[in-house]
């Protein structure tokens, strides 16, 4: 079985369809893959609903990431552009709600039953990291800090799946490796190994921060026992979605540019 890893879409339509095209040329779903959601699916992005839709849809499960935390209940320590983009967000869902009481209310459902960690044999999932679910960010350079990241890596039996720092890479209990350097991953490829655990990053669908600007996400090779995890990059248009986020005024540009910068 194969299982893809997406997360931190941030309502970045464009993305989101071309990577879960991409995904559907590598992997089979009918015949047992699966596709998981690591949080994050909206927040900062023009096409709320529709990628809230279209998750619900397509993967097996989403977590629950701040961001969709902030559009449900309230923005935390974000800065006023998020916290601007939270509420517009929220109003796109409202304003959904008013036109359509129905798709409204699957909507609103969907994102109130979001997780904030879920265990799979193996894996365990959380948006932010297993001591903080939601919030805390677990940042490469945190790789080489042994007494900040051994609390956390205490904390689950094999294999972390984490999205929220939009950096794609696997942490080891000494390192941080990056799939853009050969001498950390053959072919951008991380092979798991029994009794060594590891955190994995699949980075970000819809807004990279690794100032690469191509949509990020993961596929897992999983037998009966979880093999490797391969890290894909691909572009998309991101010229549509920056027009869309000028177009909005609550939307701050920045909000666009960082698409071009990746970061
Ligand atoms: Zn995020």
């Amino acid at each position: 079985m194969r299982i893809a890893l997406i997360s931190d879409i941030h309502g970045n339509l464009e993305a989101l369809q071309t990577v879960l095209a991409d995904i559907d040329q590598r992997i089979d779903v009918k015949a047992g893959d699966r596709i998981w959601c690591l949080g994050d699916i909206i927040g900062y992005g023009p096409n709320p609903v529709e990628c809230v839709e279209l998750v619900a849809q397509r993967c097996d499960w989403s977590l629950l990431g701040n961001h969709d935390y902030a559009a449900l209940y309230e923005p935390t320590n974000f800065n006023s552009a998020a916290e601007k983009a939270a509420y517009w967000t929220r109003e796109q869902f409202e304003a959904e709600t008013q036109r359509d009481a129905g798709r409204g209310s699957r909507l609103w459902e969907f994102l109130g039953k979001l997780r904030v960690r879920v265990k799979e044999g193996p894996f365990l999932a959380v948006h932010g990291s297993p001591r903080k679910p939601i919030n805390e960010y677990i940042f490469p350079e945190d790789g080489f800090k042994k007494q900040r990241m051994q609390p956390i890596f205490d904390r689950f039996e094999w294999i972390c799946l984490v999205g929220h720092t939009h950096v794609p890479g696997v942490f080891t209990t000494e390192d941080f490796l990056t799939p853009e350097n050969p001498d950390h991953m053959q072919d951008r490829t991380f092979q798991f190994r029994e009794g060594e655990k590891v955190i994995v990053n699949p980075g970000s669908v819809g807004q990279p921060r690794d100032t690469i600007p191509l949509a990020s996400y993961a596929i897992m090779d999983v037998g009966d026992r979880p093999t490797s995890v391969n890290f894909i990059r691909i572009p998309y248009d991101i010229d549509a979605v920056k027009a869309k986020i000028f177009s909005i005024e609550k939307l701050d540009n920045w909000l666009g540019e960082r698409l071009t910068q990746g970061r």
